[in-house]
């Protein structure tokens, strides 16, 4: 296993859409552990392999936060229906150093491959689980968090970012 590089926004593959995986393979199930290994590291509670660089239709999570005990991954995720709202603070491995308010569903119902079980699944999350489904299959779609706010408030936070970004990568990475 290994901790991959988390890449950051505004990085061209965290806003496109990701491809379908046909087939959970090796190098899938490697990447999956490699994935859950890089969010536990973060730590995060939640990891879409667009924000490791790959394009593809695949999430790992976590709510805990802590290591194994309510892993998750789904390949090809999708949320099926959602209903209600709640709303909370995220923010995101790929825009480190912001945080924001997000509207979200309260519930969901979303369905994927489970490559642990090896099989199609139906659940139905709810608060910070159905939260971070939403967050993570935004990444599917080439959306990050803050695309989900009002405009006035994205653009500030979105210029806050850039110019905060711009002032670390003076010194290195
Ligand atoms: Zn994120």
């Amino acid at each position: 296993m290994a901790i991959l590089p988390i890449v950051w926004y505004p990085e061209p593959v965290l806003k496109k859409k990701a491809s379908e995986i046909e087939r959970v393979n090796k190098e899938i199930r490697d990447l999956i552990d490699n994935m859950a290994q890089t969010m536990y590291n973060a730590p995060g509670v939640g990891l879409a392999a667009p924000q490791v660089g790959k394009s593809l239709r695949l999430i790992v999570l976590d709510p805990t936060g802590e290591e194994a005990k309510e892993f998750m991954a789904l390949v090809n995720p999708e949320i099926i229906s959602g209903e209600g709202e709640q709303v909370g603070e995220e923010g995101c491995l790929s825009v480190p150093g912001i945080r924001a308010d997000v509207r979200r569903f309260a519930k969901v119902r979303v369905k994927g491959y489970d490559p642990i079980k090896e099989k199609e699944v139906e659940i139905e999350a709810e608060g910070l689980l159905a939260r971070i489904f939403q967050h993570e299959i935004d990444h599917l779609d080439g959306k990050i968090f803050l695309d989900r706010l009002g405009r006035v408030k994205r653009e500030l936070l979105k210029r806050r970012y850039l110019k905060h970004l711009k002032q670390n990568k003076k010194g290195g990475r």
